[in-house]
């Protein structure tokens, strides 16, 4: 980055923070410290992916994730590849594939159609959105409609879908589901930061709970790119004493915030699609635990107790939302380190520094 008041440090990981006031960090070579006065927390959201029968098999990935896989170089040239879930992101997701060459059977939306059509309609208000929209349109795009089982014996090999009141089995290669996004809030936890709709609450200049870290993007709600945007400029400007510029971007914030609430509005999720999962289906994927298990228990720490679910290798990042979203539990505690780190990382942070 050409900016001479700003040293960009690309793959680069926040492994916890230390002492208040400086973050332990890692890259490819090396781990340090890095000392901050103010800090802007924009860790974004990661998927929000929900359990149904067969979910874990080789070829079933979330929506963006797959998108990710296209975007970093995974062929599905001549694959058949079938969309599913819920939020603008499953046509983005259908469009990555189709110009990968990938033969999209259909995109599948749990929302129903009186819900699309008003949110359709209300993107007048945001032209660029509904010009967008227009561009990424699919003619096998089908409302009220969501998964049921994902079959195959070694990997996918058909999806078994409801649409309406009817049920349909399709063959395909690959099914893409997710249901939208969900703040990352792992680091501003960990930094004593609250939370508020299960987002970083910040007050009007993207100020957290914690004096001195502020927060924008997607880690405070989920709103798109030109919120994110719009966000960390009040941010940057705010935690640089700039306050009267800061208010200035206020009226151009409540716009895309009023398109977020849009979104969100239009694509809540129906109760049915929370109950896809049966007894056996494994909510906890590295540590192999099942539903039947989980519903037996109160609440994380019980649950870590008695099933070990959250302690693999993904530290609860993917069950911790779905153990939210089925049982309305609060999200695990982020434990350090906050990202998998080498063993030099954690041995170059002394215990007594860990905050
Ligand atoms: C697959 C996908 C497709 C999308 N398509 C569109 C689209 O077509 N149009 C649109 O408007 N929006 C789209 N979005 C949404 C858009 O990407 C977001 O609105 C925008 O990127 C949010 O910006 P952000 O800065 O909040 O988060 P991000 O851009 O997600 O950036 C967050 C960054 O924080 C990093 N991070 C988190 N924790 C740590 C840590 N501990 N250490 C170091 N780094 C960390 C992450 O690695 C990531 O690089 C899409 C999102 C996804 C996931």
């Amino acid at each position: 980055m050409s900016l001479p008041t700003v040293r960009y440090l690309p793959g680069t990981r926040i492994v916890a923070s230390l002492a208040a006031g400086a973050l332990l960090l890692e890259d490819a070579q090396t781990s340090y410290r890095l000392d901050y006065e103010q800090l802007i927390l924009c860790c974004g959201a990661q998927e929000l992916l929900l359990p149904f029968p067969g979910w874990t098999l080789p070829g079933v990935t979330g929506a963006g994730a797959l998108q990710a896989l296209i975007k970093s170089g995974a062929s599905v040239a001549g694959e058949r590849v079938l969309i599913a879930g819920s939020g603008p992101l499953l046509l983005a997701s259908a469009a990555t594939a189709r110009a990968a060459g990938a033969l999209v059977s259909g995109v599948y939306e749990q929302t129903d159609r009186y819900q699309l059509i008003n949110f359709g309609v209300g993107l007048l208000r945001w032209p660029g959105k509904l010009a967008q929209a227009f561009k990424l349109f699919s003619t096998r795009y089908r409302w009220r409609s969501h998964v049921i089982e994902a079959m195959g014996d070694r990997r996918l090999e058909a999806v078994r879908i409801r649409q309406g009141d009817a049920e349909a089995v399709i063959a395909c290669d690959r099914l893409a589901c997710g249901f939208g996004l969900v703040p990352n809030t792992v680091l501003a936890q960990h930094l004593g930061c609250s939370l508020e709709d299960n987002a970083v609450a910040v007050d009007r200049y993207q100020q957290t709970s914690q004096t001195g870290i502020y927060a924008a993007g997607e880690c405070t709600g989920v709103g798109g790119s030109e919120l994110a945007l719009v966000e960390g400029e009040v941010a940057g400007l705010a935690a640089t004493g700039k306050v009267e510029q800061a208010q200035a971007l206020f009226t151009h914030r409540a716009y895309w915030q009023r398109f977020a609430r849009h979104v969100k509005e239009h694509f809540g999720l129906r109760p049915e699609i929370r109950r896809l999962a049966r007894v056996d289906t494994l909510i906890c994927r590295c540590e192999d635990v099942a539903l039947s298990v989980l519903a037996e228990e109160q609440g994380w720490n019980a649950a870590k107790l008695q099933s070990r679910c959250g302690m693999g290798a993904c530290q609860g990042r993917i069950c911790g939302s779905i153990a939210r979203e089925l049982f309305g539990w609060s999200l695990p505690e982020p434990r350090v380190p906050l990202v998998p780190a080498r063993i030099e990382t954690l041995m170059a942070c002394s215990e007594k520094d860990m905050s």
